[in-house]
């Protein structure tokens, strides 16, 4: 490392890792990644192509404890050994959002965060924004890092996916725009098992707004309702939700063939029936996106027009194919029992429902009616499924086994009559049998155009 530039050490060289360094190494500081593993041979040439020092396989701790300020990876937990010893030093540890931030310029930020439907929130804004004409970048989880963004192209605005444990250190991020979809337990075991302090870990996302700063927030959901009526927030607070009843002055619900989005003096509504993504799920993510379309000033039929052409994301209720009348649906995303539940909501046919994976804990009870009323049998894709057994044995009739994703397809093709569904949405991650959900859903979507 070099002698009078600030020191600025970079833990895990991945997407936002290489970002920070990149970033960091632009703005004049002086720049050392660490990475306990190994480090992807994309990243390593990036690294190397703009002279930022690397080490791999290991951390440095004489380097690292010197640092001014580290970039800590979202991937990596506060209970790694490094990391206490940076806290313990009492050195500076920021998310890499909290990096990009101090070099964001007079860019905008929209910040969307939440269990689910970040990824199709996210793209859904931006898609507003671009067709709109707006000069935007999507950047976060989704995609390129913010850091990495700004450091190769910046943008007028940035519509940033924020995940929980990159709100975990933030010190000045302040989005022009927040939103906050839903809070269910997700992630726990990098919270102590503390679901308050998971719920307290997205409303940082709001933390250091202002009063010209807008917060789109969800009012039907019960963590948020309780959360909110015991902390005050500063930002000009809309909220959306299906309950026409709690919206007065601004904000966004829907009906049974509208949404209603009231912002400032003007109301506009759009058709349920035009929207390109189905689902009630998907109704909040577009009040969401909706809402953040009106606080940037973009015309209501340009976000209508939005709402058309939006063509969704992959593994996200994408529809495959239908084979002798039977449609199948790739929800590989579906990675929780709550999104499940939402793809379940949006069946409106006799569903055969592909679960299982590696269990995250569990609890079916939250989707046991929805299985009731509408799955006809499960066909498990996963090595353990015992818990699986466990709860549906006796409330489903038919049950089956299988460990690959073709094997899992013709089972379900098998027990299914024409005018059924096929559901892929597990539930639970993809690690035990595949690489990815993205892996599993491609699977999926080989074997049944393989039928
Ligand atoms: P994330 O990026 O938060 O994981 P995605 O947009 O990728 O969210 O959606 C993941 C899954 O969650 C989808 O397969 C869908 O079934 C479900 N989902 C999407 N939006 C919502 C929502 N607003 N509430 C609950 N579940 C949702």
């Amino acid at each position: 490392m070099g002698t009078n530039k600030k020191k600025l050490v970079v833990l895990g060289a991945a997407e936002s890792g290489v970002g920070a360094a990149l970033l960091g190494n632009q703005q004049g500081w002086d720049v050392f990644v660490s990475d306990g593993g190994t480090i992807k041979p994309n990243f390593k040439s990036m690294l190397q192509e703009h002279g930022v020092t690397f080490e791999e396989g290991g951390h440095t701790e004489a380097t690292i404890l010197a640092a001014d300020c580290v970039v800590k990876s979202p991937g990596i937990p506060d209970k790694a050994e490094i990391v206490k010893k940076i806290r313990a030093k009492g050195i500076e540890v920021c998310s890499e959002i909290e990096f990009g931030y101090r070099y964001k310029g007079n860019s905008k930020i929209v910040a969307i965060t939440g269990s689910n439907g970040k990824s199709t929130t996210t793209k859904l804004t931006w898609h507003i924004f671009k067709t709109a004409g707006y000069n935007v970048a999507m950047v976060g989880n989704i995609g390129r890092s913010f850091a990495l963004q700004i450091f190769e192209q910046p943008a007028e605005w940035y519509v940033i996916e924020v995940s929980s444990f990159q709100l975990d250190d933030i010190h000045q991020f302040r989005p022009d725009i927040a939103v906050l979809l839903n809070i269910t337990p997700d992630h726990l075991d990098r919270y102590e098992y503390k679901f308050e302090n998971y719920i307290a870990s997205k409303f940082r996302i709001t933390e250091n707004q202002t009063a010209s700063d807008v917060f789109v927030v969800n009012a039907d959901d019960p963590e948020i309702h309780n959360y909110l009526t015991t902390h005050s927030v500063n930002a000009k607070t809309v909220f959306f939700t299906m309950d026409e009843q709690k919206i007065h002055d601004e904000g966004a619900f829907a009906d049974r063939d509208s949404l209603h989005i009231k912002y400032g003096t003007e109301d506009m509504q759009a058709s349920i029936h035009d929207l390109t993504i189905k689902g009630r799920h998907n109704q909040y993510n577009s009040m969401a996106a909706g809402i953040t379309g009106r606080a940037a000033h973009i015309r209501k039929e340009k976000i209508r027009e939005s709402f058309e052409s939006f063509e969704g994301l992959e593994h996200r209720l994408e529809y495959v194919a239908t084979v002798r009348g039977v449609d199948f649906i790739n929800d590989s995303k579906g990675t929780n029992v709550n999104s499940v539940w939402f793809a379940l909501e949006s069946m409106t046919k006799p569903t055969i429902l592909l679960l299982g994976g590696q269990d995250k804990g569990n609890n079916y009870q939250e989707i046991e009616d929805l299985v009731r009323e509408k799955v006809k049998a499960i066909v498990c894709l996963g090595v353990h499924n015992e818990p699986i057994h466990q709860f549906f044995d006796g409330i489903v009739e038919t049950i089956v086994d299988t460990t690959s994703a073709k094997d899992a397809v013709k089972a379900a093709y098998a027990l299914a009559d024409k005018g059924d569904v096929v559901l892929l949405s597990p539930a639970c991650a993809s690690f035990d049998l595949f690489k990815n959900y993205e892996d599993r859903g491609r699977q999926f979507k080989d074997a049944v155009r393989e039928l």
